[in-house]
């Protein structure tokens, strides 16, 4: 299936033509529509089998299609297990909102507190962050959640194995109303521990899994 069967945005088909992809892998192809639907969702795939755009671009199009919950809090909060997979995400959301006007800021760990708290006053419509500094922005309230339209997920299997779960679970909390959707993904779906972050964060979930014999 192609990219331009999916009823995006035109201004997210520009940039995947520029990059020359036009042809959706089998992950995207199934997850997408569910996302797009607003429907919450667990996935999983191997590496290199393109989760980025399965979820990168059902977000840009809710963000650019829906009027915003709240004015200034985060829309779209994607989280990562780790610094170099939050700036791989960050550095393919700026491709596609680069013709958008949608704002955007990377929260990691390591990196000066302050200044990420002056970027986050600029109300960034899409947040990528590392899950130990997002929940000390939080606590510091310096990150809103309270209007957040989409949380993702990514490598949630990793995050758990680094031990993030307390983390996941005060997002969770900062950003708890019913029109949230949560999207999940993993290399894995056959641990104990994502399935049960999956039981407290997502809202009945279609489960999307390539590739593993189910
Ligand atoms: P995963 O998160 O599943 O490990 P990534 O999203 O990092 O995979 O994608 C792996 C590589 O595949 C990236 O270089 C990405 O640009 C490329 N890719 C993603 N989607 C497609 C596609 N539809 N066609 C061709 N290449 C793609
Ligand atoms: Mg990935």
């Amino acid at each position: 299936m192609h990219f331009e069967e999916f009823s995006l945005d035109r201004r997210l088909i520009a940039p995947l033509d520029h990059q020359g992809l036009e042809v959706a892998t089998e992950i995207q192809q199934q997850a997408m529509p569910v996302a797009m639907q607003g429907k919450d969702l667990i996935a999983s795939s191997k590496t290199g089998s393109g989760k980025t755009l399965a979820f990168l671009l059902p977000a840009m199009q809710r963000v650019l299609k829906q009027r915003a919950l709240s004015k200034r809090d985060a829309r779209v909060l994607i989280l990562t297990p780790t610094r170099e997979l939050a700036k791989q995400v960050y550095s393919q959301l700026r491709l596609l909102a680069a013709g958008t006007g949608i704002k955007t800021c990377l929260v990691l760990g390591g990196e000066n507190f302050n200044d990420q708290a002056k970027a986050l006053q600029k109300d960034p419509q899409f947040v990528v962050g590392t899950p130990g500094r997002i929940g000390d922005h939080l606590a510091q309230r310096q990150l809103h959640l309270n209007g957040l339209e989409m949380l993702i997920l990514d490598e949630a299997d990793r995050m758990l194995d680094l031990g993030f779960a307390p983390q996941l679970l005060q997002i969770n909390q900062a950003a708890d109303h019913r029109l949230r959707q949560t999207l999940l993904f993993s290399a894995t779906l056959d641990s104990a521990e994502v399935n049960d972050i999956a039981k407290q964060l997502l809202k009945t979930p279609v489960r999307v899994s390539i590739g593993h014999g189910n």
